[in-house]
């Protein structure tokens, strides 16, 4: 069955998460994608299929704490800004809450990131 990847990055990591999936394009190639609005826009030019949520400011994080609530999302990709500060802060916490609580795998580097996707697809 084919996994669910959501990718999300901040705006100091946008870069890091387009040369991340540029790095595993041949999972992600096989994978469902979706991704916060702006992260989302930015993976479409690898011209990979991305479902795009809202901005993560505008709710995009907490769309995505939805889907692992729900069981819609095998892994989570999430490189956040460790030099940033951001309005959204209770929503990424709620992210990763909900990610503990459901036993959904979130990464927030590349490489933990890596160690994801080959566990997804291997
Ligand atoms: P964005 O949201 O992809 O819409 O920029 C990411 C975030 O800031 O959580």
């Amino acid at each position: 069955m084919k996994k669910t990847i959501a990718l999300i990055a901040h705006d100091g990591k946008k870069a890091d998460m387009v040369a991340f999936v540029k790095d595993h394009i041949e999972y992600f190639r096989n994978a469902t994608i979706v991704a916060t609005g702006t992260t989302g826009s930015y993976i479409r030019q690898t011209g990979l299929d991305v479902e795009l949520k809202l901005s993560g400011p505008m709710g995009g994080d907490a769309q995505i704490a939805a889907l692992a609530a729900e069981g819609k999302v095998d892994g989570i990709i999430f490189f956040r800004d460790p030099l940033g500060k951001h309005a959204h802060e209770p929503d990424i916490q709620m992210l990763m809450r909900i990610s503990d609580l459901y036993n959904v795998p979130l990464a927030t580097n590349p490489a933990t990131g890596s160690l994801i996707i080959e566990g997804l697809f291997d």
